[in-house]
């Protein structure tokens, strides 16, 4: 069979392989410690999953607007508003299946053969290969110990090609956040240069320190003009498996990333979209919770590997991951994180996939005797290596 030629252009996964081992592995009866996680361990709310169930007996089971729910997307507006000071409207936003399908109909309304997308490294797995599908060329920028791309490597980047800049902060997978004056000083490039920005802001709630969450899309008139914002309900209410997740932008974009997944997909599961409702309309206290549990088991990690002088890692104030620099111990991620798994039974996930191949992942979204656990295995086979 001749398949597409897009289909050999894109990377299947890397870190699907180490979590099939890990899992195969576990299956086998070995016990495993997994630091693998790309998602909360939590159940969903309570609330959230019952105002699903309601709008399921109340017959919300049929086609809805390729866009989303109204209510919905005026709920996500609302949001945006009074958390992130953005002046949007229902209009202004779709509702899609999840924020990774968000961010591939962006790609493909907005990218075409060409067109170069900005994206730092490391970043989260799926950027460049979206870029790819929508025939984009992906421009990956390496940034220093900081994980952060500087105004001044941003402008070096940018082409006459340049269509977009992607931008996730808190960041997977390393968990850096950006200050409202570093957001700002990139925000100036972008308005300068006249070009867009798409900011992913998945893991927004999901922060330990007194760092705040800044959009780039409020910091101006500007910037606002070339400002997507693409977010979802999966990580802050463990709602994973849900599958809903939006963007908000100017109409003209909304309208065509509207036509696209009215010929792909429609519309997002009627009742998973009553689910999200509650989930913004509810108490927040939830989220809160759930943040809390993460802060306590970062700490720990952190604490952990701060006993290990050979590693060092940028600091993560969000998300619920740590980026691991493990140059000195001579590994490429991909031999470290198969030793590791193979011979201390502990699952991470290689740097390689972000696009930075002297680190490792560490997902803290696990209980924390497997983290007080696996920790120590991680430690034992570092010492190894020296
Ligand atoms: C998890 C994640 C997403 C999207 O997840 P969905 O499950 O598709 O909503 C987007 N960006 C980043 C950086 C993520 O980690």
């Amino acid at each position: 069979m001749k398949l597409a030629a897009r289909v050999g252009k894109v990377t299947p996964s890397l870190t699907l392989a180490i979590s099939a081992k890990a899992k195969a592995m576990k299956a086998e009866g070995i016990d495993v410690c997994s630091f693998s996680a790309g998602e909360p361990d939590f159940d969903t709310p309570e609330h959230i999953k019952a105002a699903a169930k309601k709008a399921l007996d109340e017959g919300k089971t049929r086609y809805g607007a390729a866009a989303g729910e109204p209510k919905l997307r005026q709920a996500i507006a609302h949001k945006l508003k009074a958390d992130n000071g953005l002046n949007y409207q229902a209009e202004n936003i779709i509702v899609t299946n999840g924020g990774k399908h968000g961010l591939y109909n962006l790609m493909m309304a907005l990218i075409e053969v060409g067109d170069e997308v900005i994206i730092p490294a490391p970043y989260w797995l799926s950027y460049p290969e979206m870029v790819i599908l929508a025939g984009g060329t992906p421009v990956i920028v390496q940034t220093d110990a900081s994980c952060k791309i500087t105004p001044d490597q941003l402008r070096a980047s940018i082409t006459p090609k340049t269509k977009l800049f992607v931008l996730n902060s808190p960041s997977n997978p390393t968990g850096v956040v950006y200050t409202p004056e570093e957001l700002k000083a990139l925000a100036e490039v972008v308005v300068e240069k006249d070009i867009l920005v798409v900011s992913d802001e998945i893991y927004e709630k999901l922060l330990y320190t007194d760092v705040k969450h800044v959009s780039i899309g409020s910091l101006g008139k500007e910037i606002f003009d070339r400002t997507i914002i693409s977010h979802g309900f999966a990580k802050a209410y463990s709602m994973t498996g849900w599958r809903v997740g939006y963007l908000a932008g100017a109409v003209e974009l909304i309208k065509a990333a509207s036509t696209i997944q009215g010929h792909s997909t429609s519309n997002v599961c009627t009742f998973a979209q009553f689910g999200a409702i509650a989930a913004l309309e509810s108490s927040q206290e939830c989220v809160e919770q759930m943040r809390q549990a993460f802060a306590k088991r970062r700490e720990v990690m952190m604490q952990r590997l701060d006993a290990i002088p050979e590693v060092t890692y940028a600091k993560p104030d969000g998300a619920f991951y740590i980026f691991v620099e493990i140059g000195k111990t001579g590994k490429t991620s991909m031999d470290f994180c198969q030793e590791l798994l193979e011979s201390y039974q502990v699952a991470a996930i290689p740097g390689i996939a972000f696009g930075s191949g002297d680190r490792i992942r560490l997902s803290y979204a696990t209980d924390m005797t497997s983290i007080e656990k696996g920790m120590d295995r991680l430690d034992k086979y570092i010492r190894s290596l020296f």
